[in-house]
């Protein structure tokens, strides 16, 4: 498989970011996502799935949809460190994917991919390009897909909520929740106080 943590740490210099180091989940418990706001050259949300360990990520440059009839376009990138989930803050100028980094949702999900009954492994899933999972997280809940698209290029997937009581075509949390789950803070606040620290 291509994108393996080994690829997050060429791409950056961590002495000069702080985002954290590579590295794999310790212990156990159950399985999270997260979705980071991104205001790097252009303002996208990275959703990131913990499968083995690490964060198998997707860059959807318009968010997540709560609407089933919106097919939300991800493109995968690297897999991301475990820690990663926890990362905020502002990523330097000249640096990997400068700009802020917000929080935007978290929380564990569930595996309800089954093939005669029996649940299909998440790293199997990713192998084959379809992914179906319920999240739970403070502004996102319920079934999605990730389905890889077979025709354009690579590493282009789809975001889609499936129809269930979570679906919600009128809400649309991207432009109504814009806050970080985390510190309550908005991406402009995030750059904002980054200038204002002395240690920067
Ligand atoms: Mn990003």
């Amino acid at each position: 498989m291509a994108k393996k943590l080994s690829e997050y740490s060429k791409k950056r210099d961590l002495r000069k970011s702080p985002e954290p180091k590579a590295g794999r989940k310790k212990g156990k418990g159950k399985r999270i996502f997260v979705i980071q706001k991104h205001d790097a050259s252009t303002l996208h949300y990275d959703f990131r799935l913990e499968i083995d360990g690490v964060l198998k990520s997707w860059a959807l440059p318009k968010g997540p949809s709560t609407d089933p009839s919106d097919k939300r376009l991800a493109i995968n990138t690297e897999d991301h460190p475990y820690a990663y989930k926890d990362f905020e803050g502002v990523i330097p100028e000249g640096e990997y994917g400068a700009g802020a980094v917000l929080v935007w949702d978290t929380g564990t999900y569930e595996n309800i991919k089954k093939e005669n009954g029996r649940t299909v492994a998440m790293q199997k899933c990713f192998d084959r390009g379809h992914i179906e999972i319920r999240l739970e997280g403070q502004k996102l809940s319920g079934g999605f897909v990730l389905t890889k698209l077979k025709k354009g290029k690579k590493d282009q997937w789809l975001f889609i909520k499936m129809k269930d009581d979570a679906a919600d075509a009128r809400r649309n949390p991207v432009s109504t929740e814009p806050r970080s789950v985390l510190s309550g803070r908005t991406i402009l606040e995030i750059e904002k106080s980054d200038e204002q620290d002395p240690d920067q």
